[in-house]
């Protein structure tokens, strides 16, 4: 076991100061962090626990509209919150696909968004893996690669980026509120996450010792609650990570689609925003051969890293079916199975 510094700060400002200290990393429930400190493929030189930080544990509704959730939130009191279901359903959806009860009852909203990837060989540290050591090598390219990567990967790093709520945020132009030493400043989610280019072990925006304070959802993302779906392709039907998964969301009057938003996880290094399959869809038609078209659209850059060409026509069916199931209108009740391609839902809030 590595020695590290433990420290817990009351506040945002006590918490950015310690983790100015070389090697530092914030600790909020620690289901991922943790992990990977026992497998050593993690060793911080101080752990930063934000977890007595009153002020990121709150989901305010602001004056202009906003949902505003603290980055202390727990998946599955953001997830249960009737309000905040009701007016962003396929969040909703995608936070009660992930994991199992446990860990969405202790896994936060900042930490859901800085997990890392699931590669196996970036927890195997035999392995040669660029992300954890950048330049030793990347043994998933000739190995066991058939969950990697379809979109924007590179040689150096294949691996996709694991969360299910970063999906339907990337879609619904949700912005991340950041904190550090020089101040506050703000990023779209879709801006978030960087792809691994020749740099894998960059893998966000952040600078050293910035902290996730917020995550905001617009207003304006109202407006799809009608029509929102995730979806999510997995190895089981529960409690696992997606193969595949496509948040849907429309808006739909006289059968014509006025606003489209998709987004992909399972594809890529960051949630995969589909704008161009966005573009087609407005002004159509609510019909399957225009949602095939702008499955055909979001995939038209995919291509395989590995043993994982099959994810594609995969990716394409399950973007077809979540459109539909958007158009069809957003569930009364939450699946039985959230997010399940394969569960009946209960009747449908709205008629399409
Ligand atoms: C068995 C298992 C199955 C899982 N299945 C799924 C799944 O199907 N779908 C899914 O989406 N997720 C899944 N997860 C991942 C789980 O959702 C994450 O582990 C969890 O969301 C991380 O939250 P945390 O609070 O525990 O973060 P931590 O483990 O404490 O932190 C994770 C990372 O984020 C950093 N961090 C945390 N908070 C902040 C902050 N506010 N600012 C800056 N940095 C911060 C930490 O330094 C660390 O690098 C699974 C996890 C496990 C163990
Ligand atoms: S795909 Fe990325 S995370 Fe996996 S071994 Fe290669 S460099 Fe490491």
């Amino acid at each position: 076991m590595n020695r590290f510094d433990y420290v817990k700060p009351a506040t945002v400002a006590e918490a950015i100061a310690a983790a100015g200290a070389p090697g530092a990393a914030y600790l909020a429930s620690g289901t991922n962090l943790l992990d990977l400190m026992k497998g050593n493929v993690v060793q911080p030189a101080r752990l930063v626990d934000i977890t007595q930080i009153k002020e990121l544990t709150r989901i305010e509704r602001l004056g202009n509209g906003d949902v505003r959730i603290g980055a202390l939130v727990r998946n599955a009191d953001l997830a249960c919150d009737a309000s905040f279901a009701r007016d962003f359903p396929a969040v909703a959806e995608a936070l009660l696909s992930g994991a199992s009860a446990q860990l969405r009852n202790a896994a936060t909203v900042g930490g859901n968004l800085l997990q890392r990837t699931r590669c196996a060989y970036f927890y195997d540290t035999a392995s040669a893996c660029n992300k954890r050591i950048p330049g030793s090598g990347c043994d998933a390219r000739d190995g066991e690669n058939s969950q990697h990567a379809v979109l924007g990967w590179s040689a150096a790093c294949i691996a996709t980026n694991p969360s299910d709520f970063c999906v339907p945020l990337a879609a619904l132009d949700a912005v991340v509120e950041i904190a550090g030493a020089s101040g506050r400043r703000e990023v779209a989610l879709e801006a978030l996450h960087l792809l691994p280019g020749t740099t894998p072990e960059r893998e966000t925006v952040l600078a050293p010792g910035e902290m996730i304070v917020a995550v905001r959802l617009p207003a304006a993302a109202r407006a799809f609650a009608r029509h929102a779906r995730y979806l999510k392709v997995r190895e089981r039907n529960s409690y696992a990570f997606a193969v595949v998964s496509a948040a849907a969301g429309l808006v739909i009057e006289n059968g014509s689609i006025k606003q489209a938003r998709l987004a992909l996880g399972g594809v890529a290094a960051k949630p995969w925003r589909a704008h161009d399959a966005e573009a087609l869809l407005a002004g159509q038609t609510s019909d399957a051969r225009v949602f095939e078209q702008a499955a055909d659209a979001a995939l038209r850059d995919a291509k395989p890293s590995g043993d994982n060409a099959y994810k594609i026509p995969l990716a394409r069916q399950l973007i077809a079916r979540a459109l539909q199931a958007a158009a069809q209108g957003t569930p009364s009740r939450m699946p039985a199975l959230p997010a399940s391609p394969f569960s009946s839902v209960p009747g449908v809030l709205h008629d399409a």
